[in-house]
């Protein structure tokens, strides 16, 4: 795009002192192309780059802001504890608060640890219950991602029942081969692991709804299913909930499909845009974390009392009635005009939905795992994601990604977003011919 003066000074400078001019590698565009973002500020639905330019924007701090930018109440909630210290590092009430709202939103969660990324909580989580079962493995899926810790990070080698290998250079194998992965919605390759190495896993690990390989929902019973399973073999549950928690419903995942996990992990939208997270469920599994336990687990800037204002006032707009109605209705409209806008310019595409996530996907479909999810062109979404960019709509760097519907989102930004859509894809259709 051209006239992007600012950015592009800002960012070559950005690239000078941070690798790839970012702190978290998605924001570089890899996947995409073209010169990154550089914000200036953002507001409601909209945010602004250094050079001006406006755009509605679909990231929400990757899911954060489900009631948009800069909501007043945050602001003011922020500015009032920051007049009354912004870290104690001792115990205030405003931990206690939002634990207690937590807890009460989600009936699996009896007691709770705050920390300050999803990473962290994931990572505690898996300890957590290696400590409680005295187990070595955890299963993960295929495209599911709860961080980069380094029993995280690896993938399947060939094979379901393959241990993992890891995906980044500094985990050490010893670690990848901790994580089993089995695929998506496939509740018989769990069972697999489970006859293979079943005396030797702690829990399995699920986004409830998968959002990091885009939106992939969990078929009719697989959460059930692993519920089950899990219970009769002695391991723990985890819904990961960190994308998914307080925004498919006021009771996350869990609560859309009635499924109770022993612990489950929560970030982004607790935070009310501040490093907020958590990991929490039943009180004999969270009594084992110390210091009533011996499973160790600390944090310097942990329940901080800025974060824990932010996170309180953003339950608050959320406890609105309606609010997930409205979002719901917002997000039911565009979705829909995506896969109009698709049928209708001849796109091979398909539209996956689970309430205010969705992504569109450059195949045919259906996508359900991991697999299936890796069928859509890539090529295609970054041309897409370039001519949305051009429109005034920013969507994610990545075809993986979800698409974030916020309250803040108007009636009129829904429409434009379609129109935008059918107007990009439209143009991709006719270059298509014209070559
Ligand atoms: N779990 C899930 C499901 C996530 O989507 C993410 C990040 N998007 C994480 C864990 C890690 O959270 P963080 O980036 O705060 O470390």
């Amino acid at each position: 795009m051209r006239g992007r003066v600012k950015t592009e000074e800002i960012f070559r400078r950005a690239e000078r002192v941070l690798p790839g001019g970012v702190n978290s590698p998605v924001r570089a565009f890899g996947a995409v192309g073209g010169l990154p973002l550089v914000v200036e500020r953002a507001e409601g639905s909209k945010l602004w780059d250094v050079d001006g330019r406006e755009y509605i924007d679909y990231i929400g701090s990757w899911g954060a802001l489900i009631a948009g930018h800069a909501r007043p109440e945050v602001q003011k909630a922020i500015a009032e504890q920051a007049g009354k210290g912004t870290s104690y590092g001792m115990t205030s009430p405003l931990e206690v608060e939002l634990a207690e709202k937590i807890a009460a939103a989600t009936p699996s969660v009896e007691m709770l640890r705050f920390v300050n990324s999803g990473t962290e909580a994931t990572m505690s989580a898996a300890r957590l219950a290696r400590a409680y079962t005295g187990r070595d493995l955890v299963v993960k899926f295929e495209g599911c991602y709860h961080g980069h810790s380094d029993s995280f990070l690896s993938q399947a080698g060939s094979g379901l029942a393959t241990l993992g290998i890891s995906s980044s250079p500094g985990v050490p194998q010893e670690y990848a081969r901790l994580t089993l992965n089995s695929a998506y919605n496939d509740y018989r390759g769990v069972e697999r692991l489970f006859f293979e190495h079943g005396n030797r896993i702690a829990a399995v690990i699920v986004e409830p709804v998968a959002a990091n390989m885009g939106v992939v929902a969990p078929e009719a019973d697989f959460l059930e299913q692993l519920r089950t399973l899990t219970s009769r073999e002695g391991a723990l549950l985890i819904f990961d909930e960190v994308i998914t928690g307080f925004r498919v419903a006021a009771g996350g995942a869990q609560q859309l499909y009635g499924v109770r996990p022993d612990l489950s992990t929560f970030g982004k939208i607790i935070g009310g845009g501040l490093p907020v997270a958590a990991y929490g469920g039943r009180r004999e599994i969270m009594e084992q974390v110390a210091p009533v336990g011996k499973m160790y687990q600390a944090g310097t800037l942990s329940g901080n009392p800025l974060a824990m204002r932010a996170g309180l006032a953003m339950l608050e707009i959320l406890s609105a009635p309606g609010f997930y109605e409205e979002l719901e209705e917002k997000s039911e409209r565009l979705g829909r005009g995506l896969w109009e806008a698709a049928a209708e310019t001849g796109t091979t595409g398909t539209v996956n939905r689970v309430g205010s996530l969705m992504t569109l996907f450059f195949t045919a479909g259906p996508v359900r795992d991991y697999g299936s999810a890796k069928e859509s062109d890539g090529r295609k979404y970054a041309v897409f994601f370039h001519e949305m960019l051009g429109r005034g709509v920013l969507l994610a760097p990545s075809p993986y990604e979800a698409l974030f519907v916020s309250k803040a989102h108007t009636e009129q930004d829904i429409e434009r977003t379609i129109e935008a859509a059918r107007a990009s894809l439209q143009a991709m259709a006719a270059r298509t011919t014209a070559a």
